[in-house]
């Protein structure tokens, strides 16, 4: 049997097509553990696994979206008979929420990707595949509104984070290049006040080089006081780090409900 492999290796050896394909397993191997090693190594790693387990998320989720409605009076959220559990995306308004959301879904108009920002007044609720409802709460911080309309946007994105029962978890987009302000830091301990997670989104990663944002994730992480893991960076534009955001409203929605269906056939693979 040795002697028949001993053969067969040394048969290769001395044909050509056998030498490239010997040097060709060697290329793939080496390009391979390559690949490997930079997913190990951190933020860079992530956005090449990602980027290349890249598919369409409308394949896999659009078909399953359900908008059950909104609201823009904190006294009238949707009734929760399905007691789903719901995942809240919050951000400064501009901070790119439309868009990621779109992308999310792979619908090109669920959120309207505005030119003008400060155009989502209401909060919206919409039930992924009957397993979670994801709520896209109003962007903050636009300071052109008039102040009564700032105050009560303000108050039904309060209203919401303190009193809503089947909130089980956030998503608080910052944009990455800049300062997270008074209102993030709130929200961050409100979720924490009520014993539930919360993750940073740090959007428009593809605005800046390797080394601009990993300062920036460092700042943010320092000024927020958070874990490297609650930091997480994302870029619509590129589709980096769609399926971990996929991944962490899934995880937060299973924490709360021990009824959630196999998920892992809704997040992108
Ligand atoms: P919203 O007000 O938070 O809903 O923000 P939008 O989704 O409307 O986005 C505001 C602006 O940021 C738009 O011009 C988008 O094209 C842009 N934008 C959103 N996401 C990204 C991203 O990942 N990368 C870059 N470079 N621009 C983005």
């Amino acid at each position: 049997m040795a002697t028949i492999s001993l053969l067969a290796f040394l048969l290769t050896l001395f044909n050509p097509n056998g030498v490239d394909r010997l040097r060709g397993g060697k290329a793939k191997a080496r390009k391979k553990r390559d690949i490997d090693s930079s997913v190990s190594s951190g933020e860079t790693g992530m956005y090449k696994r990602d980027y290349k387990n890249r598919v369409s998320p409308k394949l896999k989720v659009g078909t399953t979206l359900k908008y059950l409605g909104s609201t823009t009076d904190p006294q009238d959220f949707l009734p929760q008979r399905s007691k789903l559990a719901e995942v809240a995306i919050f951000g400064r308004s501009n901070v790119g929420k439309s868009t990621l959301l779109n992308v999310l879904t792979g619908r090109k108009k669920m959120c309207t990707v505005s030119k003008r920002p400060g155009c989502t007044k209401a909060v919206h609720f919409y039930r992924v595949k009957k397993s979670v409802v994801l709520v896209d709460t109003p962007g903050y911080g636009y300071a052109k509104l008039p102040r009564v309309q700032i105050q009560s946007l303000s108050e039904l994105i309060w209203k919401y984070v303190q009193t809503r029962q089947m909130l089980s978890g956030g998503l608080l987009l910052v944009d990455v290049r800049r300062n997270p302000g008074d209102t993030e830091k709130r929200l961050l301990s409100a979720f924490k006040e009520r014993g539930l997670p919360i993750t940073i989104l740090a959007t428009k990663a593809d605005k800046l080089n390797s080394f601009d944002l990993e300062t920036k994730l460092t700042n943010l992480r320092r000024v927020l006081g958070l874990e490297k893991s609650e930091v997480v960076p994302i870029s619509s534009r590129r589709q980096w780090g769609i399926r971990e955001t996929w991944k962490l409203i899934f995880g937060m929605s299973a924490r709360s409900t021990a009824t959630v269906d196999k998920t892992s056939d809704l997040i992108p693979s």
